[in-house]
């Protein structure tokens, strides 16, 4: 018992002095974790030098990207065919991907020779060789009838312009072996966004955002890139870490001087490095007692298999001992103990250079994603880090320590980086059909010029139609008259009242006009209008009116006061004065009983003398359009148009009298309200229109009605892209598939997120993050066609509106007899207001389709209310005259 003690005692003994002496010796083998910090942290200033336009050409660390932009979503299916062209391999896959339930792939595969002379021969040969294998496979494996796509596996640096490098054969990808294990792994785990290789060579790749990468243009989502990282420290910045030995094993080498981080780390190093330290050690005595062999002398003599079999656990010390004696050696049993030490330093110093890269990476993406905590999946592969006994626990151990504020999950990739250019050519497979689905429907809202010019012209043939005694009652363009004959001339003044009952507020205004100076003050309060009184009877809304009057002027404290009143009422109203409107039929969000075919001004005395508390002198029933026109008109002469998009769609303008056949007389002009968001009630628009207007029209209070407005306005944008975003969902193409009770919400998507998810200035993540608050679970991807969804809608939108503008100005060019014409519209509206892209498209839209009317948009301050108060002082001042002639 005694003897076995003692044994154990000089064992240990004897190995805690080895152990001493080669940490003395490799003292700067073994890297503090201070010095791996500062590593990672030249590591992230070479990404960011990699990534940068300017920093680029001289960058070590070359960052490629390689234009894999997606990673597996799991809805890949098909067969596919994947090369792999490693450094000492080549093999041939045939792959089989499938959902049916649960993911699944089913692999067939061949090995190659890859003879020395063809490695090193010209592109061609190899190629040809590569061609001939591939043939073969694909006789073997009756295969030759299809026509699969290929993915190809390349490990050595490429620079990649795009993913379908053009070689005649279907090849979809060429993939970087990093790039395959990434996307392996994430095929089976989504949340995998890094490839890691530690084999023959070493290298790695990640997810990063598209707005840093500058070699690629585009900012939204990201890109894998390629990070080459074997090539940090190829511009010096290693020198202080690196020995004496890597040196020496780098002018030993095929490309001395490059490569210099992977020759401290990679499987074709790693071997060669033990065996130039054992040789120094046996030079200077500390080992073999100052013995050499003629292998100890030779290149290549060990190998990383080695340095493998010599760490192992248990067998290790055994091995350590056959494979010195294999090179010629005599060793003793501490020499043993001190070889097994050297290994275990270098591959050590190995893993702990990879963590320090790798903890680079991992800091880089949790900053991308601004998050406190990352929570990812890092797919390894390769020899060193799949054969080596000690090596994956002491990288994970390292890397956990470097970055505390990230839990990492590692994943072996299963049959590794092959397996992953089939995944790569299966996501670009989906990709692309799922891109040809999604462009199928984007293009049922693109218009094409003719389209347009066709919108011109029926809008213009509706627009005579509705002006005509004989077409009026068929019309779908109303054209009502507004007798409206004039503009303000400057000389209106006083205090007046003006009401506006918008699509969604109600607003009482106090205005006051001063003459000569063209100055108006205004005063005003907004009231909102409660669904149930918008939707309830005639009596309740007029009755709800007064009230806010009553309160507007005991908020000003003007109770007895007997104001000129201005009304402005947003929807189509038939006038046989300036006092007096009947409303032809509720639009927008309006449902109240008892009123079509009312005169409105009637039932507003009406509901004034039921309160009876104040009296009130209505002057003027105006559409909101005509006051915007008037109000632009009172700063800018040329102004005789009136636009609205806000939440309805509709223009006015100044007609000829001797046009409008409805009202007596033929001298002088009048404005007519258009309203012609009733464009296309009679099926004239059909051929533009799509499924989503049906499904909007549909679910609209006004069913049929409105059809022009229903493709252009602020109420019906947002439903529509709430429609398509369905149908996409429904095809697999969105949301994972999943249409969530909140997508099925009518009206959840308003028409001002279509402004803020179009805004430039928005980054995707804050895409996401709107789409989120709005319930919808949204991926990168997702957000990018959500957002195109809303481009197309709202683009639509703007050219239709544009088309029918193009419409307006070119009648009234005609009329005139003019070679140009020379237009101010004056618009309201929030969508015109707010929405990052309406107005600039509209107005493009109207100098194609109008080219010789020079139209220039003026947006109305407060037009409506204001324009309602001049309007009721230009009555006021012309039923003066009247008076005093
Ligand atoms: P109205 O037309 O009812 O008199 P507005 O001109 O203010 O009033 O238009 C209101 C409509 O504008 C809303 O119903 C909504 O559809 C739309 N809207 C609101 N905010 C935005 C926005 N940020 N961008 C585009 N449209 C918006
Ligand atoms: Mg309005």
């Amino acid at each position: 018992m005694f003897a076995v003690h003692l044994m154990a005692f000089y064992f240990s003994k004897l190995k805690e002095d080895q152990i001493k002496k080669v940490d003395r010796f490799l003292y700067h083998m073994r890297l503090s974790d201070e010095t791996l910090v500062d590593i990672m942290t030249r590591f992230q200033a070479e990404m960011e030098k990699g990534l940068g336009k300017d920093t680029n050409p001289t960058a070590s660390v070359k960052m490629l990207p390689t234009f894999v932009r997606a990673i597996p979503d799991g809805s890949e299916n098909g067969e596919f065919l994947s090369l792999d062209l490693g450094g000492s391999k080549f093999r041939v896959l045939k792959v089989q991907v499938s959902q049916e339930g649960k993911q699944n792939v089913q692999m067939e595969s061949q090995f190659y020779p890859t003879p020395n002379e063809i490695i090193r021969g010209n592109g061609t040969e190899l190629f040809d060789y590569v061609a001939d294998c591939l043939a073969d496979f694909m006789k073997t494996k009756d295969l030759t009838q299809k026509k699969l796509p290929l993915g190809f596996t390349f490990s050595f640096p490429c620079r990649q312009t795009k993913l379908e490098e053009d070689l005649d054969v279907d090849i979809l990808a060429l993939v970087n072996d990093t790039v395959g294990t990434m996307m392996t792994c994430a095929y089976d785990d989504p949340s995998c966004e890094v490839g890691v290789i530690i084999g023959t060579g070493t290298n790695a790749c990640y997810m990063e955002d598209m707005s840093n990468i500058d070699l690629v243009e585009g900012d939204e989502g990201r890109m894998c890139i390629n990070t080459e990282w074997g090539a940090f420290g190829d511009d010096g910045v290693l020198e202080d870490i690196r020995t004496e030995f890597d040196r020496e094993l780098d002018l030993g080498s095929l490309n001395p001087g490059k490569q210099l981080f992977e020759k401290m780390i990679s499987g074709l190093y790693m071997g060669e490095l033990v065996r130039l330290i054992l040789l120094k050690m046996a030079k200077v005595g500390l080992l073999f007692g100052g013995a050499k062999s003629s292998a100890l002398h030779t290149k290549g003599k060990i190998e990383t298999q080695h340095v493998a079999a010599m760490e192992k656990y248990k067998e290790g010390l055994a091995n350590t001992r056959e494979i010195l004696v294999n090179l010629g050696l005599d060793p003793s049993e501490s020499d043993c103990l001190a070889v097994q030490h050297v290994c275990t330093i270098v591959s050590f110093r190995s893993a702990n250079l990879c963590a320090a890269a790798l903890a680079a990476i991992l800091t880089r993406l949790r900053e991308n994603k601004k998050l406190a905590r990352l929570r990812t999946t890092v797919g390894m592969d390769g020899t060193v880090y799949k054969i080596h006994p000690q090596y994956p626990k002491r990288l994970h151990k390292v890397v956990r320590r470097l970055v505390p504020n990230c839990d990492v999950r590692f994943l072996l990739s299963e049959s590794g980086s092959t397996k992953g250019a089939a995944m790569v050519t299966a996501v670009a497979c989906r990709v692309q059909a799922q891109r040809k689905q999604i462009d199928k429907v984007l293009a049922l809202f693109q218009l094409t010029r003719e389209q347009l010019m066709g919108v011109r012209d029926k809008m213009r043939t509706e627009l005579e139609y509705g002006l005509k005694k004989q077409t009026h009652a068929l019309a779908m363009v109303k054209m009502l008259p507004t007798f409206v004959y004039g503009m303000p001339d400057g000389t209106e003044k006083g205090k007046f009242l003006a009401l506006d009952l918008g699509g969604t507020n109600f607003r009482v205004l106090l205005v006051k006009i001063r003459s000569g100076r063209r100055s108006v003050r205004m005063y005003n309060k907004i009231f909102a209008i409660p669904l149930e009184i918008m939707q309830g009877t005639g009596e309740e809304l007029f009755d709800h009116i007064v009230q806010c009057i009553a309160d507007f002027l005991d908020y000003m404290g003007l109770k007895g006061a007997q104001l000129p009143l201005g009304f402005t009422f947003s929807f189509p109203c038939r006038q046989t004065c300036i006092d007096k409107g009947t409303l032809v039929g509720w639009t927008k969000g309006f449902k109240a009983t008892d009123c079509e075919g009312e005169d409105v001004v009637d039932m507003l005395r009406e509901a004034i003398k039921r309160r009876n508390e104040f009296d009130l002198d209505i002057v003027a029933i105006v559409n909101d359009t005509v006051g915007t026109m008037m109000t632009c008109g009172y700063e800018d002469p040329n102004c005789e148009i009136g636009l609205i998009a806000g939440t309805g769609s509709n223009v006015c303008y100044m007609e000829e009298m001797r046009n409008i056949e409805l009202v007596e007389g033929d001298e002088g002009r009048m404005c007519i309200n258009t309203e012609w968001g009733g464009f296309g009630d009679n099926g004239c628009l059909d051929d533009i229109c799509t499924q989503y207007d049906k499904e909007v029209d549909e679910g609209s209070l006004n069913s049929g009605k409105q059809r022009y407005e229903k493709m252009t306005s602020g109420m019906y944008l947002g439903e529509i892209v709430r429609q398509i975003l369905i149908d996409l969902t429904r095809q697999g193409l969105l949301f994972r598939g999943h249409i969530s009770e909140r997508l099925r919400t009518r009206g959840i998507f308003e028409t001002k997120f279509l402004s803020q998810i179009e805004s430039d200035r928005l980054a995707l993540l804050q895409v996401r993050r709107i789409l989120q608050q709005l319930g919808l679970d949204s991926t990168c991807e997702d957000s990018i066609v959500v957002k195109e969804v809303c481009g197309a809608v709202s683009r639509r939108a703007a050219q239709l509106c544009g088309a029918g503008m193009a419409a307006i100005v070119e009648k009234r060019r005609q009329d005139q007899g003019l070679e140009h014409f020379k237009v101010t519209v004056g618009v309201d509206g929030t969508l015109y207001k707010l929405h990052p892209h309406f107005s600039r498209i509209l107005q493009e839209t109207v100098r194609e389709l109008a080219p010789r009317c020079a139209v220039t948009f003026m947006l109305s301050e407060d037009g409506s209310g204001k324009g309602a108060a001049l309007i009721t002082a230009v009555a006021k001042r012309l039923q003066q005259q009247r008076k005093e002639n």
